[in-house]
């Protein structure tokens, strides 16, 4: 039986040439990049290689770039850095976020580090950016945390409007980028503050990522006991990824426009199909999200709760959730907080330059049975 991947917003599968390129540096440089001799220049000089050319597509200094373990670990220092080294006292959010950041910041609030507050979000999950403005209006110095494109629904967020609405209260924001990075232009010269990516959803290595921290802020470590990164983060760095990452999204940009032209025709297919075949099915989220991200609501039966294991056995990796919550039963937090869990089972479905139109075939008719 072929098995047919469409879970690409939890993982990628890794690119051949990215393959390549890690097994050489794997093979051939093993220096410590902190090294002061031929073997620590040599891995020091492709670690830079690979800085210059991921800050440039993506429009910033080399010296705002930080390479991490992913976006987790990107995700937790900045808020714990912003907090610690630029004074901030609050934090705002949405219930939208990945559990990455929602958990972290939950704690945060838990720790009485900093204020925690939610924006309110329409039915389709849009963020009420009035709700933005009102808050923000009382001038407490406040880090703005909020998704560029949301991994579960799809949405996108109108990034100018809010870098805006944060500049005019001055307040901080950071996007959570991860899952439009390698899928726009993704030019940060402007706004955000701070960005963040993770290799391994353009096609990259798993396990390495990194943040994007403007140079006019001073965000204090996470990781300390080191001089890498500049001191922003200790630990010798997983040089072979790093230069497989640069690979990737290398690769990605120069291609974006025709694999997102090709991405959105999958997507169409696939709705298509769905209120064709599937008539009582809706869609959740807005219909003019990131084309990588579709997110289909089944009416809710006793026979389709367990939908997403079923399908695996049938052949079909999709998702009820982020990556962390699938594979478990619990429902979605994002669905949760749409209000849609009494009546719906979400699916969701995200694709990736390697999925084609009978793929697309074969899972909207097996759907259809659930
Ligand atoms: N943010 C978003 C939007 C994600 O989709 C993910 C991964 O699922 C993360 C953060 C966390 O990424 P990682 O597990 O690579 O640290």
């Amino acid at each position: 039986m072929d098995y047919i991947y469409l879970d690409n917003a939890a993982t990628t599968p890794i690119l051949p040439e990215v393959a390549d390129i890690m097994d050489d540096v794997n093979r051939t440089i093993f220096g410590n990049p902190s090294s002061i001799h031929r073997f620590g220049n040599i891995a020091r000089d492709k670690i830079e290689e690979s800085r210059l050319s991921i800050s440039k597509a993506l429009k910033v200094k080399p010296s705002e770039l930080f390479f991490t373990s992913g976006a987790t670990e990107s995700i937790t220092t900045i808020l714990y850095g912003a907090i610690r080294g630029l004074g901030v006292q609050r934090i705002v959010t949405s219930r939208l976020e990945h559990p990455a950041t929602l958990q972290t910041i939950e704690k945060i609030g838990r720790l009485g580090l900093a204020e925690v507050v939610y924006l309110e979000f329409d039915k389709q999950g849009h963020i009420n950016l009035q709700h933005l403005s009102g808050t923000l209006s009382n001038g407490t110095k406040t880090l703005v945390c909020l998704m560029h494109a949301n991994n579960e629904l799809g949405n996108l967020l109108p990034m100018k409007k809010v870098s805006e609405i944060c500049s005019e209260h001055g307040a901080l924001f950071l996007s959570d980028t991860v899952q439009s990075i390698g899928k726009f232009d993704n030019d940060f010269s402007e706004y955000p503050d701070f960005a963040i990516g993770s290799a391994h959803k353009f096609h990259g290595p798993k396990g390495v990522g990194f943040m994007v921290v403007k140079s006019q802020y001073k965000i204090d470590a996470l990781m300390v006991g080191g001089a890498q990164e500049r001191n922003m983060r200790a630990g010798t760095e997983n040089l072979a990824s790093i230069v497989g990452m640069a690979k990737a999204l290398d690769f990605a940009l120069k291609n974006v426009e025709d694999s997102m032209g090709y991405i959105s025709e999958l997507k169409n297919l696939t709705i298509e199909r769905v209120k064709n075949l599937i008539p009582d099915a809706v869609f959740n989220g807005d219909a003019c999200g990131i084309a990588t991200i579709l997110n289909i609501g089944l009416p809710k039966a006793t026979h389709n709760k367990m939908v997403v294991f079923n399908l695996d056995s049938k052949g079909f990796a999709v998702s009820g959730g982020s990556a962390c919550s699938s594979g478990v039963l619990n429902i979605s937090h994002v669905i949760k907080a749409l209000g849609l869990a009494e009546t719906i089972i979400p699916i969701r479905v995200s694709f990736s330059r390697f999925n084609n139109a009978e793929e697309v075939e074969l899972f909207v008719n097996m759907l259809k049975n659930y």
